[in-house]
């Protein structure tokens, strides 16, 4: 059969509560325009992360109901633990409450004052905790990724020649560990290739450097080489995940995307007497090393859910489901950013409205019509999230590009709710011209994007942004040059 099908069916329903067009038009402004703001329940599609949102299977909620809440030991652990050594092949596995608790802890421990930690883009997360500790963050991204037109299968890989230089410049002593981000989050989504992991696990491995890999989409990202690295065609997705993390010495995830799990997270590794400091540092902000943070329950559904996420059949579907959204999106001329990754579709704000530059918000023009159109809720990865108001001209000094991110959660959502995804998006479309810009009338000192409020400008433009450098397409560079 050509048709491919979700490789499951519905036991339980969440029902969707319908909005109209004037309620959305209240609600929004109630909510300064900002997505954040608006209640779950007055969404019709929610796309905005596919972090924590994934539908869990009866094997998993079967699991749950043997989770055992012992304080100390519990069976869960176990089982748990079990599951990753199984799965990873690192033998140190400690629970934690999600992925961003496992930077925090692990780079405490690990990262020192003034030294570099290179990836190829590091999370948000990632990079705020490594600098907490004033290290370094640096985003060493392949240079096929800057190009938008390129469809080059693997950008998310790291620029082997940049590690290279890197190491040349500096001792041993400055570079902690390497990571890698797979897939590369901050950049789309976009997979690492195993030749390239390898590669870069050699030059550091050269030097006597460990590799620790964020592998929060580590599913994904071995499906995506089995499909585009013609070496791994016939090699089972559990066994390119081995290859995988046999190159690294652990690895840092959050539970919450390829674990299939609405909480939690771990970190795996090899070294023991690492492994044991880490554990005394858990306990003061996660609790006892045996549960992390986490309820036995949540143990068990991602020791079910970790399996789960490797079935082939799930992942083609994942990838299948995803192409859907891209191609729909492309068909109606949408500009998307190419090629689309398994777990996010990227709109190209800058493209989708040419006549609103960047200080006015194209991505949060866009993210609010699609709430306005059809009650989807994306996210703005643009001006809105990482631009910033010049303290002395008060004018916005935009980010180098404008995305919105509809975000795919995992076994969610079916293909009738991606059509009215694509005809909303459609309908958007096709009245850009009448779209104006947006402000910020209103914004925290930090993180701006969760609490900010912004309003329509009115139809004529001209409000300052003509002062302002009018960024070209640099396509998928976000995180990156940071
Ligand atoms: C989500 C994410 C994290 C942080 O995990 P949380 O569970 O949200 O704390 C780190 N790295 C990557 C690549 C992620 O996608």
């Amino acid at each position: 059969m050509k048709t491919i099908i979700e490789p499951f069916r519905c036991k339980t329903v969440e029902p969707i509560r319908f909005t109209t067009r004037s309620e959305r038009e209240k609600l929004l402004k109630e909510a300064g325009n900002n997505l954040f703001r608006i209640k779950a329940e007055d969404v019709i599609i929610d796309l905005l992360t596919d972090s924590g949102t994934s539908a869990m299977s009866s094997e998993q909620w079967s699991a749950m109901m043997r989770g055992d809440e012992s304080y100390a030991g519990c069976q869960s652990f176990f089982r748990f633990q079990e599951a990753v050594q199984e799965i990873f092949g690192f033998q140190e596995v400690l629970p934690v409450h999600q992925g961003r608790a496992a930077e925090r802890l692990f780079f405490s421990q690990t990262v020192k004052a003034g030294q570099v930690v290179p990836s190829n883009t590091h999370f948000d997360t990632t990079r705020a905790n490594v600098e907490a500790l004033s290290g370094q963050a640096l985003d060493l991204r392949c240079k096929e990724a800057a190009d938008s037109e390129s469809d080059y299968p693997f950008k998310g890989n790291i620029d082997l020649e940049a590690v290279t230089e890197l190491l040349e410049g500096k001792g041993p002593d400055q570079i902690p560990f390497g990571m890698i981000t797979i897939t590369n989050n901050a950049c789309g989504g976009q997979p690492v290739s195993l030749d390239n992991i390898r590669q870069y696990s050699q030059l550091l491995k050269a030097r006597g450097i460990p590799l620790i890999i964020d592998a929060a989409r580590f599913a994904e990202n071995a499906y995506l080489i089995k499909e585009r690295e013609p070496a791994y065609k016939e090699v089972a997705i559990p066994a390119i995940v081995r290859e995988i993390f046999e190159l690294a010495d652990g690895c840092l995830m959050s539970a919450k995307k390829d674990g299939l799990a609405n909480m939690g997270g771990f970190i795996a590794l090899r070294d023991p007497e690492l492994a044991a400091r880490l554990k005394d540092a858990l306990i003061l902000t996660e609790g006892f090393p045996t549960y992390g943070g986490l309820s036995g329950r949540d143990l068990e559904a991602i020791a079910v859910g970790l399996k789960e996420v490797l079935s082939e059949d799930y992942l083609r579907y994942r990838a299948a489901s995803a192409k859907y959204m891209a191609n729909g999106l492309r068909a109606n001329n949408v500009p998307i950013v190419v090629p689309s990754g398994l777990h996010a579709i990227y709109i190209d704000a800058r493209q989708f409205l040419p006549h609103i530059p960047p200080a006015e918000l194209p991505g949060q023009v866009v993210a609010c019509q699609l709430y306005l159109e059809a009650g989807i809720r994306t996210c703005e990865i643009g001006t809105a999230m990482f631009g910033h108001t010049d303290p002395k001209t008060g004018l916005e000094v935009p980010a180098h590009q404008d995305l919105v991110r509809l975000a795919l959660p995992r076994r969610v959502y079916s293909q009738s709710h991606f059509d009215y995804v694509i005809e909303g998006a459609e309908r958007v479309y096709r009245r850009k011209g009448e779209l104006t810009g947006m402000k910020i009338v209103w914004q925290p000192k930090a993180l701006r994007h969760f609490t900010a409020q912004f309003q329509s400008l009115p139809q004529a433009a001209g409000t300052g942004s003509e002062h302002c450098p009018r960024h070209g397409k640099t396509l998928s560079t976000a995180g990156a040059g940071k």
